[in-house]
């Protein structure tokens, strides 16, 4: 799955205004934004093969330490932890934004259970693999995808506000963005030449939508 994810995020946010939408868009990809350099690093592997599903061009062969179920809870515990004790110890929020941000961690495996195909193991390689293959259905990858993201935006929409433009339309505009971004994604782009394009299309897409993000939400309030 690529921007259903965010719903995620979105949904997060709105449920702990105290949470950073950016570092929401952070997590719920984390298990990816380690799994293409894992790739490339020969920790884990990818074939790439054009039209390997309706949706994608790749047949994902091993990857237990990202996409496993067992390793995916060991990572959010990890932000757990890490939003606990460390970024805001102390805190009075610090209980719920770290929640929040192990939740996004976690969430990642479960929207890729509706679109894989048999590839997520739920421990190793060697334990049963899951996936309910909407990647052999193009259109409805797409409209799943879209329908998730627009869900998480209703919902923040409703639990934060804004005032200027870009407050009140900023995060429609950059929602309308990121599905432009997965329409190009699913129906337009050629499969990627090697893995290195691919993590750098990857990673690239990734920041660029945590950044904006970060930058469509500060000018949003949780509704007091
Ligand atoms: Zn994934």
């Amino acid at each position: 799955m690529f921007i259903g994810h965010y719903a995620s995020a979105f949904a997060l946010k709105g449920a702990v205004p105290k949470t950073s939408l950016g570092m929401l868009f952070v997590a719920t990809q984390f298990v990816d934004i380690l799994f293409f350099p894992f790739v490339n690093l020969g920790i884990e592997r990818l074939k790439i093969v054009p039209h390997y599903t309706a949706s994608t061009h790749f047949d994902l062969e091993y990857y237990p330490f990202t996409h496993g179920l067992l390793a995916t809870v060991l990572w959010s515990l990890l932000f757990y932890w890490v939003y606990r004790y460390l970024v805001n110890n102390g805190k009075s929020f610090s209980k719920q934004v770290a929640w929040a941000m192990g939740l996004a961690v976690l969430s990642h495996w479960f929207a890729d259970l509706i679109v894989h195909t048999h590839d997520l193991p739920l421990l190793g390689d060697h334990s049963p693999k899951m996936g309910f293959g909407l990647w052999n259905y193009r259109h409805l990858t797409f409209a799943t995808e879209v329908s998730l993201l627009v869900l998480g935006l209703m919902y923040y929409l409703r639990k934060t506000k804004g005032h200027s433009f870009w407050g009140k339309y900023g995060a429609i505009l950059f929602t309308g963005f990121m599905i432009f971004a997965g329409f190009l994604n699913l129906y337009i782009l050629p499969p990627p030449e090697n893995t290195i394009a691919l993590m750098i299309s990857a990673l690239v897409s990734y920041g660029i939508f945590s950044v904006l993000a970060a930058f469509v939400d500060r000018a949003r309030h949780a509704n007091s």
